[in-house]
């Protein structure tokens, strides 16, 4: 791996434990702040990942070293080279392009949820705030990967296969302390799922 591309740094997908312990703490009213921001900043580093890559991927590179957009020329040819009019930073686009290759760094449809998710959180200043921002993600962001099943990997922010993070949303704790608003968007998003579960047995 070439010093330039090491200046490439993506970040990984937030484990399923955690986001399980944060909903059973937050289903019994405890706060753990610390799980709460691992979480949060996890969630926020990922998708400023995906946003930097999906832009990439359209032809539109961020410097990782000074932040200028560079515009490829040809989308297609990785000989290219992708190189900062700002400062030395230079790359060919395949080496670019291999390092966020089977990363599941692509947003797909989600990417409005993961702009959302970036521009929002800052100003969450509550634990409360912090919590329905990630559990609105979360949710919109399964949910636009139902709708492609012909990308079943494109499991981009939590560990494991589509079927694992499925299960463990199905299964994410609820109680009366939980936040006021995420047993809604539950609801919701289970109503979604059941229309779009029917839609697809029916083959339509
Ligand atoms: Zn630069």
């Amino acid at each position: 791996m070439s010093e330039d591309q090491m200046k490439l740094h993506w970040a990984p997908r937030v484990p399923r434990h955690k986001i399980r312990r944060l909903y059973e703490n937050d289903a019994s009213g405890i706060v753990d702040e610390e799980l709460l921001d691992e979480v949060a900043y996890g969630l926020y580093a990922r998708c400023q990942s995906i946003l930097t890559v999906t832009e990439a991927s359209e032809g539109r590179v961020r410097c990782p070293q000074c932040e200028q957009l560079i515009v490829r020329r040809d989308r297609g040819d990785k000989q290219e080279v992708v190189r900062c009019p700002a400062c030395s930073w230079q790359i060919t686009w395949g080496e670019y392009f291999k390092s966020y290759q089977h990363k599941q760094l692509h947003g797909g449809g989600a990417v409005d949820a993961f702009r959302a998710f970036v521009e929002q959180f800052p100003q969450a200043r509550t634990s409360r705030a912090k919590m329905l921002l990630i559990d609105r993600l979360i949710h919109a962001v399964h949910w636009e990967m139902t709708q492609r099943p012909t990308r079943p990997a494109a499991v981009n922010l939590i560990e494991g296969t589509m079927q694992m993070v499925e299960r463990l949303l199905e299964e994410l704790a609820y109680g009366e302390q939980s936040t006021p608003g995420t047993q809604e968007t539950r609801a919701d998003w289970q109503r979604k799922m059941v229309v779009s579960r029917d839609i697809w047995s029916r083959g339509e």
